[in-house]
């Protein structure tokens, strides 16, 4: 029986953390949904955009590497694993993805984590 899509997900966000260094550290950098938007990419490939790179694309097209169908959406769980990761780590806003400030409530004025008065 082949692998699970979980189980294939599961490999896939191990595999680059070990091998291409994409471990919480590096995500943490992408505050601004990147890791999201890279998901949606490879969702997407193969269907609507079969041979185009959408235009919310967040990288250099060079680190665009989709796949088949299956290998596109384990990229994508992967992807989608690491904005999960991203967003509960006790930098960033769970709500909106920006950094916490010093005073420890979110750096955005508009988002309901703010500490600041509106
Ligand atoms: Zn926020």
């Amino acid at each position: 029986m082949p692998q699970t899509g979980r189980g294939m997900i599961f490999d896939e966000r191990a595999r680059q953390e070990a091998e291409e260094g994409y471990n919480d550290r590096h995500d943490s950098e992408w505050i601004h949904g990147e890791l999201a938007d890279a998901a949606i990419a490879y969702l997407l490939h193969g269907r609507n955009y079969k041979h185009q790179l959408p235009n919310f694309w967040p990288w250099d097209i060079a680190v665009f590497k989709p796949k088949d169908r299956i290998k596109n959406l384990v990229r994508a769980g992967a992807l989608i694993a690491a904005e999960i990761d991203r967003l509960q780590s006790s930098f960033y806003c769970p709500e909106c993805g920006e950094p916490f400030n010093g005073s420890g409530g979110c750096s955005n004025l508009d988002c309901t984590h703010s500490v600041y008065p509106r």
